[in-house]
């Protein structure tokens, strides 16, 4: 590890930082574009990121006016790595080779590896020319959405730029790294009373959920409301059933275990339905839907909660999309970020047009959702989810923990921060907020 890096481990200031010179390379972890085909003839199910995801070292790019060199000290994996690793539905070398075509700077990520991740927890090293808010030393988490300014389509909500992109994902440098290169307009402030682990799952999640179900471009919530979130104890779902409560509505949580209907109940969702144990079979075979069987599903849920949901939080996708859009109360409205099961919809659009009900598209969130978002966790109204940990030399297992299911919330990976525990500035607000609250998913995680 370079003289820097190490200092950032051993708590430097920012005035130490400053006038320290950066490595040439830094450790991170990567697909590499001569393997896109390596899974050929495998099922989706069975493609493994433990075979595609490499940790090693990299060369650091340039640093442009408007960005910043982060030192990670912890990361966390989201679905999109699992995508990356897996090469579905597209290998993301175009999304690299695209961006390199549009600029000077954009050339430095259309390369023969992407380092991937879209969350961090770290400390600012460097910053170019051009920015004004951040300075070596800083303690920040990162969001995930790289807008071009120069854009004028990015000026109203920057999510509508025609050429927004998701960092880690559809740029090269992402956060599952020793050092991240972000844009300035990435970071936000890091949660005081949260530790490097524990700070870093949360931003992509976390934003998503909020311009969801609270900012005015989702479906907010209104107080009464029944909200009914698929994987509820999953990434999104955990953050989802949290604003629910907070906003003064039911949640209704559906997940696929005892364990997990256990740490729902944990967290405060008395309402939570386990679709494995009740059996729902909503596709008869590949092609058909089973009507019966969604009138099941919306017939438990009144037993619940006393009548149909007015939100439906959408990700699943073609294997729950038929039952969502049958099961929304009349006038209700469906909002989706995802298609983990499938992304060609099927649902009988009768129940949709008859009963007034709307399916919202939603994706990630623009910097102002997030920095809300960001400031809920920085408050503790907002808890994070963390339930395991890894260190970025086990990513691959990390991916597949995620791709397979078995896991609960989100899990860390460990960047620089050397263990568990370690960052945590603010023990008196922590322990106002409640140890407990603060490691419950960590619990049931251990
Ligand atoms: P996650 O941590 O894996 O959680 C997803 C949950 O969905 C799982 O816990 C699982 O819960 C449930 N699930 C999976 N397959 C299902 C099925 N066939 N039927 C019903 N439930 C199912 O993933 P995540 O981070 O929440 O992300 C979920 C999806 O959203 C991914 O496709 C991801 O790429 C996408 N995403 C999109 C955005 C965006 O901005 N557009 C942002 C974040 C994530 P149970 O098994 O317990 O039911």
């Amino acid at each position: 590890m370079s003289e820097i890096l190490q200092a950032v481990v051993d708590g430097a200031s920012g005035a130490d930082l400053t006038g320290m010179s950066l490595p040439e390379s830094y450790r991170g972890a990567f697909v590499l574009r001569d393997e896109v085909g390596m899974f050929e003839g495998v099922s989706s199910a069975d493609k493994d990121p433990r075979k595609s995801l490499h940790v090693g070292d990299v060369a650091l790019p340039a640093l442009a006016p408007d960005e910043a060199y982060v030192a990670v000290m912890a990361s966390s994996i989201n679905f999109n790595t699992v995508w990356t690793s897996i090469f579905e539905p597209l290998p993301t070398f175009g999304f690299l080779d695209r961006l390199g075509k549009e600029s000077q700077w954009g050339a430095r990520h259309a390369l023969d590896y992407h380092v991937v991740g879209s969350d961090a927890a770290g400390v600012v090293l460097e910053t170019g020319s051009l920015v004004r808010n951040w300075r070596a030393g800083d303690k920040v988490t990162v969001h995930c959405n790289y807008v071009d300014d120069q854009d004028p389509s990015s000026h109203d909500d920057s999510m509508l730029a025609s050429n927004e992109r998701i960092w880690g994902f559809e740029t090269n440098f992402g956060g599952l790294a020793d050092i991240a290169v972000v844009k300035a307009n990435q970071l936000m402030p890091k949660p005081t009373h949260l530790s490097w682990e524990e700070a870093a799952v949360n931003a992509l999640c976390n934003s998503t959920a909020y311009r969801m179900l609270v900012s005015h471009n989702g479906a907010p919530i209104t107080q009464g409301d029944r909200v009914l979130v698929w994987g509820a104890s999953g990434g999104l779902g955990s953050f989802a059933v949290q604003y629910v409560m907070n906003g003064g509505a039911t949640p209704i949580g559906v997940v696929s275990s005892k364990d997990k209907v256990d740490l729902l109940h944990d967290i405060g969702v008395a309402a939570v339905i386990d679709r494995k144990a009740a059996g729902y079979k909503f596709w008869k075979d590949e092609h058909t839907q089973d009507e019966s069987e969604w009138r099941r599903f919306g017939k438990d849920i009144r037993g619940l909660v006393g009548d149909d949901p007015d939100i439906i939080f959408e990700h699943p996708g073609r294997q729950t999309m038929g039952a969502s859009v049958f099961a929304c109360k009349r006038a209700g409205t469906i909002v989706t970020c995802a298609a983990t099961s499938g992304y060609m919809i099927e649902y009988d659009n009768r129940h949709l047009w008859m009963k007034l009900k709307t399916i919202k598209g939603s994706h990630f969130a623009n910097y102002r959702e997030a920095w809300d978002a960001n400031q809920l966790v920085c408050d503790g109204k907002i808890l994070p989810p963390l339930s395991a940990v890894f260190a970025l030399s086990e990513v691959g297992e990390a991916a597949y923990t995620v791709h397979r299911n078995l896991h609960e919330g989100k899990i860390g990976v460990l960047c620089l921060a050397p263990e568990e525990g370690l960052g945590i500035e603010d023990p008196e607000l922590r322990a106002q907020i409640g140890e407990d609250r603060i490691t419950a998913f960590r619990r049931h995680g251990a």
